[in-house]
């Protein structure tokens, strides 16, 4: 029955070119969720209104999930498409329409007529109040409601008749490709996964680093940030996953460095590292799922040491997050599954008994220092041998 959907989208903001911007962006992107639905689309932009006009056949469900993975959108109204054949057929039809998507005809409503084709006879109001009329003598169960209706029927008369009443809630947030790019470090976990979701959605488009340690991390461990890379995919669109070996990198520093230390240093290179391959990618800023307090190398002091590497800024959205909180999302994204299975990860491997909690920035420098010889080769080399994977959903 519904041939089309009307994307409605928050509007502030987005004045002048910035809107021409942002609702190009919206549309790429929802062309691009739509490509692997079943049937022929086509997002059209027509006096500032985004519509999916569908040809033949399509499965209306998952278009619909798809369109709900859409930054940018507020709401989706799934629309009856009819030729304009007088005013009767309307009338009919628009009593169609509520017969069909309203079994239960118990609620109130108020019609909202919008006249675009100016040679249409009648005005708004008239044709208000004999939509109305007709759908009352139809369904006399239901009541007319001006100020709180529980269906708000809208008919645009163009040259076709657009009807609808459904607001179904899109994710929010902005158009991926309107807020430039940043590098997510991912790993296997819960947190990033969540924290990619959350840059993605406010117009970030995303890149992201994975750190493997072969062959204390195995293939199995490196699919599994591979999968959750294309579970996240399905919002921010295509990634470009970066994976770094970083095994050489570990072992010197296990070697070099008191142990208690080591989780932090290693943080500082991994941030150094994925700066690094960001920088090249055009990246504006890191992403990760750190959350305040949550393990050793979390606390407000290993953050801070974790950051004075860092020229670029890293955005840390879970940062004020309980981990319930960030499971919450994980499940909503359907990210959860997938990260929780159990395979190992690098960070886990060289991790000490007793890490520092309170590191000191002098300190943890002091102790670098050990690294000297061979870390800047050592960098170069984990930069240069990357793989590259291009993830799409
Ligand atoms: P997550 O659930 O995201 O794995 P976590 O609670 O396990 O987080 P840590 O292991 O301390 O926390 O990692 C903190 C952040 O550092 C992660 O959210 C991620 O952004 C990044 N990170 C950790 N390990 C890796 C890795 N192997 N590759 C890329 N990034 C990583
Ligand atoms: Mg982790």
């Amino acid at each position: 029955m519904f041939k089309a959907f009307l994307v409605k989208y928050a509007e502030i903001g987005i004045k002048g070119k910035n809107r021409y911007l942002f609702e190009d962006a919206l549309i790429r992107q929802m062309e691009y969720v739509l490509k692997p639905v079943e049937g022929t689309f086509h997002v059209t932009k027509e006096q500032g209104r985004i519509y999916v006009l569908t040809e033949g056949d399509f499965d209306y469900e998952e278009a619909l999930e798809a369109l709900k993975r859409v930054f940018g959108i507020a709401y989706i109204c799934p629309v009856v498409i009819k030729e304009d054949q007088g005013y009767e057929q309307l009338e009919k039809d628009v009593v169609a329409y509520v017969d069909h998507v309203y079994p239960d005809k118990n609620k109130s409503f108020k019609m909202h007529v919008r006249r675009a084709k100016k040679t249409y006879p009648g005005t708004s109001m008239e044709l208000n109040a004999d939509l109305g009329g007709a759908i009352l003598d139809a369904f006399p169960e239901m009541k007319v409601d001006v100020h709180n209706p529980q269906l708000l029927i809208t008919v645009e008369i163009r040259e076709k008749i657009y009807i609808y009443s459904e607001s179904i809630p899109g994710p929010g947030g902005m158009p991926i490709g309107t807020n430039g790019k940043a590098m997510l470090l991912l790993s296997g976990g819960i947190d990033s996964p969540v924290a990619g979701y959350m840059i993605a959605k406010r117009g970030v488009k995303i890149d992201a680093v994975y750190f493997h340690a072969p062959p204390y991390t195995s293939e199995r461990a490196k699919q599994k940030v591979v999968d959750l890379a294309k579970l996240v995919a399905r919002y921010s669109g295509p990634i470009n996953l970066y994976v770094v070996n970083f095994t050489d990198i570990q072992l010197y520093i296990y070697d070099q460095c008191p142990h208690d230390e080591l989780t932090i240093i290693m943080r500082r290179y991994m941030m150094k590292i994925a700066e690094r391959i960001g920088k090249e990618q055009g990246c504006l800023g890191l992403i990760t799922g750190e959350s305040i307090g949550q393990v050793a190398s979390q606390t407000v002091q290993s953050l801070a040491a974790t950051n004075e590497v860092c020229t670029m800024p890293v955005f840390r959205p879970v940062i004020g997050f309980d981990k319930q909180e960030i499971v919450d999302i994980s499940l909503k994204i359907n990210t959860y599954e997938t990260s929780i299975q159990p395979y190992e990860d690098c960070c886990t491997i060289f991790v000490a008994k007793h890490p520092v909690t309170k590191p000191n920035i002098q300190m943890i420098k002091k102790s670098e220092k050990k690294l000297e010889e061979k870390i800047d080769e050592m960098m170069d080399q984990a930069v240069n041998t990357a793989e590259r994977i291009y993830i799409e959903a």
